[in-house]
């Protein structure tokens, strides 16, 4: 069955020119591109969306980052989206990523990482609520 998931191209990525480079990984790998939008988001936005990191240490450098500059939130659908996705991204320290994968190609470290995906389907389910309306999502 077909399972929707939710993505970030972060400032990073977006900053150097890899947007484009990042959405063909993406569509080869067989996911079909449900919603995208360009948005600039504040710190207090970065905050609740990651709010699950509230207390971990790096959470000031992360809501800074993430509201350095645009980023492209998309929804994302095909068959075991949220860990099929997981595995194109490559590990979250890009120094550790498999070849191949989106972070290994385009991240330069475990801050700047290029890309977010969903990691659970509850995490998923909130974090396309966070940025897209009902209406935004066919
Ligand atoms: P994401 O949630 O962005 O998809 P992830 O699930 O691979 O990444 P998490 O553990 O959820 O990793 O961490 C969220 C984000 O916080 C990471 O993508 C990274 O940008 C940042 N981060 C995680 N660990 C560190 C760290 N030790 N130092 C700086 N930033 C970190
Ligand atoms: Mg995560």
């Amino acid at each position: 069955m077909s399972q929707r998931t939710f993505s970030i191209i972060k400032p990073d990525a977006v900053r150097k020119g890899h947007a484009g480079a990042i959405l063909a990984e993406i569509e080869k790998a067989g996911f079909r591109i449900v919603s995208i939008k360009k948005a600039s988001i504040s710190k207090a936005q970065a905050e609740g969306f990651y709010h699950v990191h509230a207390a971990r240490p790096f959470f000031g450098e992360l809501t800074d980052f993430m509201s350095s500059g645009p980023i492209f939130p998309m929804v994302l659908e095909k068959q075991n989206a949220i860990a099929d996705l997981r595995k194109l991204m490559g590990a979250t320290n890009p120094a550790q990523a498999e070849e191949g994968t989106i972070r290994k190609k385009f991240a330069a470290s475990i801050g700047e990482n290029a890309i977010h995906g969903s990691d659970a389907e509850e995490t998923a389910e909130f974090e396309i609520g966070y940025f897209f309306a009902g209406y935004e999502l066919k």
